[in-house]
């Protein structure tokens, strides 16, 4: 096993080795109860650091002091003009520190450096230079009552909620935080922010940031640890007001549990088994690409990935074709390896899971078109994989599996496509390849999932609103919406008294 720490800055690798810190109330400690919990580069299964995994009492400790900084009006006072200035200024300081950052995301979730530096990197720069827009346009409405006899005057404001718990998963550790810290500060809150277990380190860098940045302390916390401890505790505390998650629809039925003593506002982002539909009168090699790309980039670790691929009876053989030999060329490898097209999965523990699926899938009566192995050697590499024949009831077709392996069936008509993709428990996403405008609009009516991309997928962009239909979520990030979702409205009527 050759280590990848040589391949990054020393700067990068300086920080990766040094024993983290947790942020709360604008310092950065190391509390008595943490243990020290190792960080893996699962490209090659190597122990290239650790972190401090907290426990409740830490986690107390840093939403009292969100909630003190709440409280003092520190932030949510602050002119929206200076808020937009400050939500700028760290979107200059990622994009300053963009090899860093991509560097470490590299390292830590197995991202392809160049997919880190070129999309993640700037995305999360871009999320606080979106938000930093909203600020200045929180605005209520004014009203004129009907009630007669009175002079009334009616009008709305919209509030921070208050403390936001910001919980996110280790398929895209920064971009995620930034989806939500940036309209969580637009709004006024201030955070509690916990980072998945297997990937701390570009959240902690991120903090480093914003204490640069010079963002008043307590506003936004950082503590890391476990789901069951760190994040349980998060949404059991009465201080917190909202939870942002972004996981597993399982993980998310347990956090509904813990937030209801207080009722606190959640919006969850969670699993789903998007279907792409090609059509046989779409551009055939264009779909090919495309829902190879909506399955396979980041290993399939996406919550939209296209994982269920309808494709026209007649032209079913040239598609499978084409995405097994588009699966059997692509390179895979280490993270830092510029020729890199797939990295690792996260753990060994996760790909143990996607194997499995694919087992029970053949079971089930699968075939294995192509891929359907893990990859010999250190690090956690699975192959690209493409299984047809798999019966509706396999897990292969109804479960979110989050790794690279697409389920390919045939349909004969429109009207059986929609009714296969929409047979599921999830809908957050689809894809409808096709040359035919008004079969476009027609699919993406009938599909009940929250974003249908036409002619592409898995494209995000901070205007258009993400969320899932059913039980892939809650609520939706981006946006207006996205920015909603951490404000409260209050309605204020004022009897105006004649001289
Ligand atoms: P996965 O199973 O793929 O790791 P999860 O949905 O469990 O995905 O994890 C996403 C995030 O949720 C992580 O930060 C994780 O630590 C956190 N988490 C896990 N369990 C809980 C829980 N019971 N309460 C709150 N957060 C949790």
């Amino acid at each position: 096993m050759t280590s990848q720490l040589g391949d990054v800055s020393p700067s990068t690798r300086k920080f990766i080795e040094t024993p983290h810190r947790v942020l709360i109330n604008g310092d950065w400690v190391r509390p008595a109860g943490a243990d020290s919990a190792p960080i893996f580069d699962p490209s090659t299964g190597e122990c290239v650091g650790e972190y401090a995994s907290v426990d409740e009492s830490a986690t107390t400790d840093a939403i009292a002091a969100a909630r003190a900084s709440f409280e003092s009006g520190a932030w949510r006072e602050q002119t929206p003009a200076a808020r937009a200035k400050m939500l700028w200024h760290i979107a200059d300081l990622i994009e300053a520190n963009a090899r860093e950052l991509a560097e470490l995301e590299s390292i830590d979730g197995g991202k392809p450096f160049g997919s880190a530096f070129g999309g993640e990197i700037p995305a999360a720069a871009e999320a606080f230079r979106y938000h930093a827009g909203w600020c200045t346009k929180i605005g209520g409405t004014t009203f004129r009552p009907s009630i007669g006899g009175l002079d009334l005057e009616g009008s709305t404001r919209l509030e921070p909620i208050g403390v936001a718990g910001l919980i996110t998963p280790w398929n895209g550790p920064l971009v995620m935080a930034a989806w939500k810290l940036a309209p969580a500060l637009a709004a006024g809150c201030s955070v509690v922010l916990k980072p998945a277990e297997n990937t701390p380190l570009t959240t902690l860098r991120l903090g480093e940031l914003i204490c640069e940045a010079g963002l008043p302390a307590g506003v936004v916390n950082i503590v890391t640890g476990g789901g069951a401890t760190v994040g349980a505790a998060i949404c059991r505390d009465p201080q917190v007001d909202k939870i942002s998650f972004t996981g597993s629809t399982q993980t998310a039925k347990l956090i509904i549990e813990d937030s209801r003593r207080n009722l606190k506002r959640l919006s969850l982002e969670l699993g789903g088994k998007s279907p792409v539909f090609i059509f046989d009168d779409a551009n055939i090699d264009d779909a090919i690409d495309g829902a190879a790309g909506g399955i396979f980039s980041n290993a399939g670790q996406v919550c939209v990935a296209g994982s269920r691929i309808l494709v026209h009876q007649s032209i079913f053989t040239r598609v499978v074709e084409g995405l097994c030999a588009k699966a059997q060329s692509l390179r895979i490898g280490r993270s830092m390896d510029p020729a890199t097209e797939m990295g690792p999965l996260i753990s060994a523990g996760h790909r143990n899971l996607v194997d499995g699926f694919v087992k029970q899938g053949v079971r089930d009566g699968a075939f294995v078109a192509a891929g359907g192995k893990m990859v010999e050697g250190p690090g956690y590499f699975y192959q690209p994989t493409v299984m047809i024949n798999a019966p509706y009831s396999s897990c292969v077709w109804t479960d979110e599996i989050f790794g690279p392996v697409a389920v390919v069936a045939s349909f004969t008509d429109e009207a059986q496509a929609i009714s296969m993709a929409n047979d599921s428990r999830y809908g957050l996403a689809a894809s409808v390849w096709t040359n035919d405008t008004n079969r476009a609009q027609r699919a993406s009516r009938a599909i009940r999932a929250g974003i249908v991309w036409i002619n592409c997928h898995g494209i995000p962009d901070m205007a258009m609103p993400i969320g899932g239909y059913k039980q892939s979520g809650w609520g939706r990030e981006h946006g207006w919406s996205g920015v909603e979702a951490y404000l409260e409205s209050k309605s204020v009527m004022q009897r105006i008294i004649q001289p």
